[in-house]
């Protein structure tokens, strides 16, 4: 019999020591059946162990995870301060009997002769493929500057010889359009994401595992596919938030995982983006990573103008209305897109003459007006409850106020009667072939504007779009998150990017802070203007690229347990003997102060040293109080 320390998943930082048969054949990183308590679990060896009596015996060994894969599950236990046993069942697949066979499919496209810019960068990637060695690349290219047909290029050359690609994407519902995309190009990819049956996960795994699938294309968790012969990630979009997981634990960000998977692996990790994330942007003008540029669009179109309007409290400025009606009645480009970023009727309800005001009741957080429904929703935990006509305290009627795309929508039925108006948001729209109807509807002039949330600025390619409309820009600008601005710049010019794909298409953002510097640069497309000044505001407040940050969350539905615990974990981190080489902020109540009946407190560290937060924060892991949930989050994105 031999001994080996085994990782289980569960919530703590230890291993346990099991005993196996010679036979068996084990090392670390191999996936394993282990009794525990009264379950078996599926666990992953960590390495040999000194004989124990009371050691119970491995039941079945599964497979062995590829070497760089286990290690790069064990930087992300450290890195992101989660259980090794809990990081190995995120990544491993639901066990099952049958693998499907991969398909192939027809190749269609011909290649695409590469403009300068593109050949430039294309060529820049060529060594370090040839050679195979990491290097880290910023794609920096505006939307329609041929980003797509670089990576195509370069994992042609991957797959020439015999190598594997992963290719994420941030959000499920742009993977249909990729993966068609690599299909035709390629005729083979699979996709992966959690929303995928059981079996179709088991099965995309275990062909990445026996090397039969060579692209690979998913949302974040797929950077832990299991190929053993990869040669290329491309992490598309890599300033997105989606990147990042919050729950469940491991709190990781796919875009670092990937970064950090190519190191292990000694292979080149393609970032692209048209708003690269600043902490991207600063490790290319630091050296760290190459800076690809495509500066102008393929087919020669110029930037969208862009219009700053300040509508006041009007919900239409004369400019957007003169704009749409000219739009629509133009011959070239004659479609509109209109984006909100909130969802439902109204957004607020209020008594005026008492001041009680439409609050979910679990959540600090206003309820959303929706018609439709005639209901009250809570955009956060989903509370719902009957429209509140008088006012429960006094009894005066309740005003509801603010604008949700679904009143947009009523106001531009009043206002333009004949034209044909499409509401695009995740109450009106839900299935997949509701998008291709979309396209197909604005391309035969069957909608003539499309209304929604982000939804409109994500993934499908519109086409005519004459005129794109922001309702109203300041929705994210002033919240209390020092990513406001980033978020702000990102979104406006993604939206703008989706005007005059076919030609010259106009722009006009409305807005009560025009001044802003975010609205400012996202005006004029100037995101290394926007990167200058963002980037002397974060380092002038400490916030990252310049300090590593950590949030420490606590939870529970005693206020007054909540604040006491973390006012206990800050007395903790003040004895710390590195005391001097980091920050408290707070605690404080989290800017939403309460979500689903619990309380929120929380604290930030901040800190120039490598590995402290994570070393501070791990000796805090342990920590159990009953009704209080602590999380801790690495490089926190949410900060509300
Ligand atoms: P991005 O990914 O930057 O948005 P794409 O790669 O999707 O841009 O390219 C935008 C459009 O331009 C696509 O329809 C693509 O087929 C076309 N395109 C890209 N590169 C070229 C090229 N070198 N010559 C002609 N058309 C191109
Ligand atoms: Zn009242
Ligand atoms: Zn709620």
């Amino acid at each position: 019999m031999r001994y080996y320390d085994i990782a289980v998943p569960i919530d703590k930082f230890r291993n346990f020591t099991y005993k196996a048969r010679e036979e068996m054949d084990l090392r670390k990183g191999s996936v394993v059946c282990v009794p525990f308590q009264t379950k078996t679990l599926v666990g992953v060896v960590m390495g040999v162990a000194k004989s124990y009596t009371n050691a119970k015996e491995v039941k079945e060994k599964i497979m062995d995870l590829p070497l760089n894969l286990y290690r790069l599950a064990l930087w992300v236990s450290s890195y992101y301060l989660c259980p090794p046993g809990i990081v190995f069942s995120f990544i491993l697949p639901p066990f099952k009997k049958k693998v499907h066979k991969i398909e192939e499919y027809q190749v269609s496209t011909k290649f695409l002769k590469l403009n300068k810019f593109q050949e430039k960068a294309y060529n820049s990637t060529k060594k370090a493929i040839d050679m195979s060695y990491h290097k880290t690349f910023l794609l920096f290219g505006v939307t329609g500057s041929g980003k797509t047909e670089v990576y195509f290029r370069v994992m042609d050359d991957v797959l020439m010889k015999g190598k594997s690609i992963l290719y994420l994407v941030p959000e499920i519902s742009v993977i249909p359009q990729v993966l068609e995309r690599v299909r035709e190009r390629f005729g083979m990819g699979e996709e992966y994401h959690y929303k995928l049956s059981k079996g179709k996960k088991y099965s995309y795994w275990m062909n990445a595992f026996e090397g039969k699938l060579k692209i690979g294309i998913g949302s974040r968790m797929s950077i832990f596919s299991p190929f053993s012969d990869l040669g290329l990630i491309i992490v598309d979009e890599e300033h997105s938030d989606s990147y990042k997981q919050e729950e469940p634990k491991p709190r990781f960000s796919a875009r670092d995982v990937a970064v950090m998977r190519g190191a292990i692996e000694g292979i080149p990790v393609i970032l692209g983006s048209a708003t690269p994330s600043i902490e991207s942007f600063y490790n290319a003008k630091k050296g760290k990573y190459v800076f690809l540029e495509l500066p102008k669009r393929v087919k020669g179109q110029a930037m969208p103008e862009v219009l700053i309007v300040d509508p006041g409290r009007n919900i239409f400025s004369k400019e957007m209305d003169k704009a749409i009606k000219e739009t629509v009645n133009q011959k070239d480009m004659p479609r509109v897109i209109l984006f909100l970023n909130r969802r439902g009727y109204a957004p607020y309800g209020k008594c005026y003459s008492c001041g009680w005001s439409a609050r979910c009741l679990n959540c600090d957080i206003s309820l959303t007006y929706h018609k439709a429904t005639n209901t009250l929703i809570c955009h956060h935990c989903g509370y719902k409850m009957d429209k509140v006509i008088n006012c429960p305290r006094c009894g005066k009627e309740v005003a509801y106020f603010g604008w949700g795309t679904q009143r947009i929508e009523e106001e531009i039925k009043a206002k333009y009667r004949d034209y044909k108006v499409q509401r695009m948001d995740t109450d009106s729209i839900s299935r997949r072939h509701d998008h291709e109807r979309i396209y197909n509807g604005l391309k035969r002039g069957e909608i003539q504007i499309l209304l929604g949330t982000q939804m409109v600025t994500k993934g499908l390619d519109l086409p005519d779009i004459g005129l794109v409309g922001v309702i109203q820009a300041d929705t994210a600008i002033n919240l209390p998150d020092f990513r406001a601005s980033e978020r702000t710049f990102q979104l406006l010019s993604q939206v703008a990017g989706r005007a005059g794909r076919g030609g010259k298409g106009k722009v006009i953002i409305q807005s009560n802070n025009p001044n802003h510097y975010a609205i400012r640069f996202a005006k004029e497309h100037n995101y290394e203007g926007f990167y200058e000044k963002e980037r002397e505001f974060r380092k002038s407040a400490k916030y990252p690229p310049f300090v590593n940050l950590a949030r420490i969350l606590i939870q529970s539905k005693k206020e007054e347990k909540a604040i006491k615990t973390a006012e206990k974990i800050k007395r903790k981190l003040q004895e710390s003997n590195k005391r001097d080489s980091f920050t408290i902020l707070g605690p404080v109540s989290c800017p939403i102060g309460r979500i689903e009946k619990n309380y929120r407190y929380h604290i930030l560290l901040k800190s120039e040293e490598e590995y402290l937060l994570q070393r501070l924060l791990k000796e805090l892991y342990s920590l159990r109080i009953s009704g209080i949930r602590i999380s801790f989050e690495i490089d926190p994105v949410n900060m509300l």
